[in-house]
């Protein structure tokens, strides 16, 4: 079935949990054999039963639930966990403040946590507002606040460099004693509207022109984001790195008589 694993969860060796950034030759024995599609999601998600999303970001989390679910990923967000913390974003990097996420948090809930950090770098801004996206205007702010402030930073810009910008989300899986199984990262090029445009996606969405639709996220709606956006394809490349061959034993092969 679509959102469920078809298998229980597998421990991590000693040797797999020191393996950072790389994957775990087999994690176990794998659920319903008789089950055509039980090797299929196997493969899939043989590292755990249930992902939490470190993120208390309603966009982040609707397009992850969205990108994880028709692929056997069965996640769930911060909401009710009790032992929930606060993550600090104290890294000067997307990178860092990924890994912080997922580590802490996977620590303090003893579960695995996918950390996400993620933000938009506009070119004649010197990459501004880059890792500071979210709290661009102020430690409180909004996104219609965010939005306002961008406008006024680049008219004020030096016109000569453009409109050019970036998403870039990056992304960091940890086991429950906090180690990093997995890293990726997303990149998704754009131009900077004139005026917002469109009530699609969140944050920047309604002045992030995607070049190749003359539109922008805003006015696009969610089936192109889930397929070009910089949190898609650090996605896509995180589970690329689940599915590593020898991760999950591989459903039997019947011979044809
Ligand atoms: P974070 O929660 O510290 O990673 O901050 C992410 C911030 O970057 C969001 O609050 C938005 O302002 C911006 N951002 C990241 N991804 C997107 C996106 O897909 N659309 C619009 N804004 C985004």
């Amino acid at each position: 079935p679509r959102g469920t694993l078809t298998r229980p969860a597998a421990g991590l060796s000693q040797r797999e949990r020191h393996n950072s950034h790389s994957h775990p030759a087999s994690p176990g024995e794998t659920g319903a054999r008789s089950d055509p599609a039980a090797g299929y999601h196997a493969r899939m998600t043989p590292l755990f039963d249930e992902l939490v999303l470190g993120t208390r970001n309603a966009g982040k989390l609707r397009e992850l639930d969205a990108l994880l679910g028709p692929i056997g990923i069965r996640c769930r967000s911060l909401e009710g966990l009790d032992r929930a913390v606060e993550v600090e974003e104290t890294g000067t990097t997307f990178a860092e403040n990924a890994a912080l996420k997922a580590t802490l948090q996977a620590v303090a809930l003893g579960r695995h946590v996918l950390g996400e950090d993620s933000g938009l770098s506009v070119d004649a801004l010197e990459g501004a507002p880059g890792v500071y996206s979210a709290r661009y205007s102020d430690p409180g702010a909004t996104d219609a606040r965010n939005n306002t402030l961008l406008l006024e930073r680049l008219a004020a810009a030096d016109a000569s460099r453009g409109r050019g910008a970036a998403y870039e989300c990056h992304m960091a899986i940890a086991a429950p004693d906090g180690t990093i199984l997995a890293t990726s990262s997303g990149r998704c090029r754009g131009v900077i509207a004139r005026e917002a445009r469109g009530s699609g996606g969140f944050g920047y969405d309604p002045l992030f022109i995607v070049p190749e639709y003359h539109a922008t996220f805003g006015e696009l709606g969610p089936a192109v984001k889930a397929v070009i956006s910089h949190r898609a394809r650090a996605l896509r490349d995180l589970v690329r790195l689940l599915r590593t061959p020898g991760l999950a034993t591989p459903p039997p092969i019947t011979p044809r008589r």
